[in-house]
């Protein structure tokens, strides 16, 4: 089985044909280079602030699951198992598994620099069809206004929303829903994933034929099979800290200190990649609120652009509250 590319769109024909050619040869070189290895992988395709760490380390919270921070997608493969535990979706943790229980490696891929969409299905097009893939779609509405959170809280200028980088993220966003709808991959929509976390966490090991782990309950739980690299152990306190090269670079810290886990030897908190606190509870509401943080100018220009490339019908879909399991076959199956 193989996945069908979406249609070039945009550029001359000279220029779609040279960068078709270009895709094949290079996608074939690839192809040959990773190779499937084992254990197997599960690659999450998700565009920037749509969830995708946090699900890695919700996934990771099953003992045949290890996932990795795949440094925002340039780690294709996992080379050896201390390769995998050097990058770890807790980077200051020590991941208590072992090869013998782990069946995946699972990576997540954030991509939004060099939009080339449409190249890049290509290109993974074999990566696709030998391993288990997921792709993580969050509300569009609810990406850009995260994005559009944060530009205005850190200054991130990446995400200052032109009206350019709207038009990027909508062309990008359908391109994830083409393959979302594809056939070849794992559809996950993370709003009602977190939703219906137990329902959505038993059909995705039905669908890596991996044994249910009792119902999900928190990261508490979880943490148990996690310690410090130092060899302490983590305990319940207050930090103010974020993590993640970002947030490194420009000495950002909390406004205030928030419930974390720290080694009781080191000192050290543990938190995922990406910024999130293991310790916080999952909260839907966090998924939900762009309804009321966006102000009614930027809410008609995401609404008109998202339109445009994603057709009235779908939008439509993603306007109304619905996070039921039966939305997300609708949304899912296109019309
Ligand atoms: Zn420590």
């Amino acid at each position: 089985m193989r996945y069908n590319p979406p249609t070039l769109v945009g550029g001359n024909l000279v220029s779609v044909v040279i960068d078709s050619i270009l895709t094949i040869i290079i996608g074939e070189y690839l192809s040959m280079i990773f190779k499937c290895n084992k254990p197997n992988l599960i690659r999450v395709y998700s565009l920037p602030r749509s969830g995708s760490n946090f699900l890695a380390a919700i996934l990771h919270n099953h003992p045949g699951i290890f996932s990795l921070n795949s440094g925002g997608g340039s780690i294709k493969k996992v080379f050896s198992w201390e390769f995998a535990r050097r990058r770890s979706i807790y980077p200051r943790a020590d991941l208590r598994k072992t090869e013998k229980i782990v069946n995946y490696w699972l990576l997540d891929e954030l991509k939004l620099r060099g939009l080339r969409g449409e190249r890049r299905f290509i290109l993974h097009r074999d990566q696709l069809t030998c391993s288990q893939s997921i792709v993580n779609l969050r509300n569009p509405f609810g990406v850009l206004s995260s994005m559009h959170k944060f530009h205005k809280k850190y200054n991130q200028p990446a995400w200052d929303l032109t009206e350019d980088k709207i038009i990027k993220f909508a062309k990008e966003y359908k391109n994830y829903l083409a393959l979302a709808r594809s056939g070849y991959v794992t559809p996950i929509y993370f709003d009602s994933f977190i939703e219906h976390l137990d329902y959505f966490y038993l059909r995705l090991c039905d669908r890596f034929c991996i044994d249910y782990k009792n119902e999900y309950t928190s990261f508490q739980e979880s943490i148990s099979d996690v310690g410090c690299q130092c060899g302490g152990n983590f305990t319940e306190g207050m930090s103010n800290e974020i993590i993640g090269g970002f947030f490194a670079k420009r000495n950002i810290s909390l406004e205030k200190p928030s419930e974390s886990f720290y080694c009781t030897n080191c000192n050290q908190h543990v938190l995922g990649f990406g910024g999130f606190n293991p310790k916080l509870p999952i909260d839907i509401k966090r998924m939900t609120n762009w309804k009321n943080s966006l102000d009614d100018e930027l809410f008609i220009k995401f609404k008109k652009i998202l339109t445009r490339y994603l057709g009235e019908d779908t939008v439509k879909l993603f306007l109304s509250s619905d996070l039921s399991v039966r939305f997300v076959e609708k949304l899912f199956v296109g019309r």
